[in-house]
């Protein structure tokens, strides 16, 4: 087997670049490696600026060609891709698995589906994509979304695939092309992708992928003076260095960053719902920037509330998350096991008390924990922990739940759980987020925007806001007689 080649629970991954249709080695490389076991996955390229600068290159030359690609074509190509990503599922949910710990069975049936659906999508909601008409005495005022340029996608790993292709699929169908630097501690489902996007015929040089550091590549990427759009998921503060670097050109910036989303638990609530809607913020190991991480309760209903929670946790199975029966896999890095940990150990010393979990298990599997006696302007209230951990906070009355759910620098999404559709419409009305669900968590539309408020985000993409995003938007005014005056 090539060296180039690793296999990853059976499936043979090419560990290079894909720079203008080829695959392109870098002299240095870094080992990815398996959450679940520690085990080595494959020495996966390392791009330098210059292996950057050529993959924005690549994108610039590809981008004429495609942008004159007319609609229906691109759509051809984008439901090709989406059939390519279908015919996979199973071998992307294996080596997404193994790359970043994340359930298998989540992978199967509701990750992968849904990447193909990223691509579908697009491709049925381009052909839609109207042109605006308007008259102005007798002038006629024509508006169109044109293709933007090449834009550069960076994105996390803690759903590595979907989160790309949430990009991409819209960034293509717009008529872009793309630079995608996924994450260096999951790198492995982007090359399966370039693979797809290969055989499902895209042209050369349309979709482009760099491995690597974000730290040792980024700023090639995002101050590029060809580089038309950046879209960025990840953390606060690697979005303020990204910012930085795309401001030196004005490049416009789409960032989708972290959370510290409340569920606000009202004594009207079901309680069992509250309580199964609580236990779900697990998913994931906790590693989503949409949980709802700080549990508010209505005093009155405070310890019905712990104890219905407290039965459900006890029954989380935690283990290996390849294994059907498992609830909650390993955190992805040991640096992200010391980073929660860190955070556990500091509320525990300011007196916060655990009432389940509050201590590391064995290797990276951080048990589900739930910290109570916290102050909100403490740490632990006020920073994204991104592991199994959430906190319990109670309050009297409407405006305390509103006060305490606003009182973040974030504004991702809120969960309100009562009894009262009226409550729920006028405190929904009330929460600064993104995003708000009532009775009921992460049920997510393509065609809603999607973003966050405050420090959890910059504009928002979904339907058809990420074409206003991934275009350039076009007025052309033409006079009765084909002339302006
Ligand atoms: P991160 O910010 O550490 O890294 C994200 C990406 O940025 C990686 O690909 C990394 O290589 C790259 N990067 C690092 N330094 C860079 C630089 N200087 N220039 C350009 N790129 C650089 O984030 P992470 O730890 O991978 O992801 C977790 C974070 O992502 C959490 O804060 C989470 O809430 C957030 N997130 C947000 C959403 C959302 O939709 N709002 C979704 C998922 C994750």
């Amino acid at each position: 087997m090539s060296q180039h080649l690793t296999t990853v629970a059976g499936v043979t991954v090419d560990t290079r670049h894909f720079i203008g249709g080829d695959r392109a080695a870098s002299t240095e490389t870094f080992t990815d490696v398996s959450p679940i076991d520690g085990r080595a996955l494959g020495a996966i390229a390392r791009a330098t600026a210059k292996e950057a600068a050529a993959a924005v290159a690549a994108a610039e030359a590809a981008f004429p060609g495609w942008a004159a690609t007319p609609p229906a074509e691109r759509a051809r190509l984008l439901r090709a891709v989406a059939d390519g990503v279908e015919k996979r599922i199973e071998e992307l949910a294996l080596v997404e698995t193994a790359d970043n710990g994340a359930l298998l069975r989540s992978h199967r049936r509701g990750v992968m589906p849904r990447v193909a659906h990223n691509f579908r999508f697009f491709a049925d909601r381009l052909l839609k994509l109207g042109h605006a008409e308007f008259e102005t005495r007798g002038h006629a005022q024509h508006v169109s979304w044109d293709p933007a340029g090449p834009c550069v996608l960076i994105t996390p790993w803690n759903a590595p695939l979907m989160l790309a292709t949430w990009k991409v699929a819209p960034a293509l169908a717009a008529g872009d092309t793309v630079v995608l630097k996924p994450s260096e501690w999951s790198p492995l489902t982007a090359s399966l992708l370039a693979d797809i996007a290969t055989a499902a015929g895209l042209p050369a040089g349309v979709l482009n992928v760099v491995q690597g550091y974000g730290s040792e590549i980024g700023s090639t990427l995002t101050s590029h003076p060809d580089v038309r759009r950046v879209s960025f998921t990840g953390s606060v503060p690697t979005a303020r260095l990204i910012a930085a670097s795309a401001a030196s050109r004005l490049t416009p910036l789409s960032l989708e960053l972290g959370g510290k989303s409340p569920l606000l638990v009202f004594a009207d609530a079901d309680l069992e719902l509250a309580a199964e809607l609580a236990v779900e913020q697990y998913d994931n190991a906790g590693q989503v920037c949409l949980a709802a991480t700080r549990v508010l309760v209505e005093e009155t209903a405070a310890e019905e509330f712990t104890r219905r929670f407290t039965e459900k946790a006890a029954g989380l199975v935690q283990g290996d998350p390849r294994d059907e029966a498992t609830d909650i896999g390993p955190l992805i890095h040991p640096h992200q096991l010391e980073k929660v940990d860190g955070f556990v150990t500091r509320a525990l010393d300011a007196g916060a008390r655990a009432v389940i979990g509050g201590h590391r298990g064995h290797g990276l599997y951080y048990p589900p924990t739930l910290l109570t006696d916290v102050d909100q302007d403490s740490e632990i209230v006020q920073e994204e922990v991104f592991g199994p951990v959430l906190t319990l906070q109670t309050f009297t009355g409407e405006d305390e739940a509103v006060r305490l759910a606003n009182g973040t620098r974030f504004g991702l999404a809120a969960t309100v759980a009562t009894g009262d559709h009226e409550r729920a419409r006028r405190v929904a009305a009330r929460l600064v987020a993104g995003t708000v669900w009532t009775n009921c968590f992460f049920v997510r539309d393509l065609r809603a925007p999607f973003g966050g408020s405050r420090q959890s985000g910059v504009g928002r993409e979904g339907g058809d806001w990420s074409f206003d995003f991934y275009c350039d938007l076009k007025t052309t005014v033409t006079a009765p007689n084909g002339w302006t005056d």
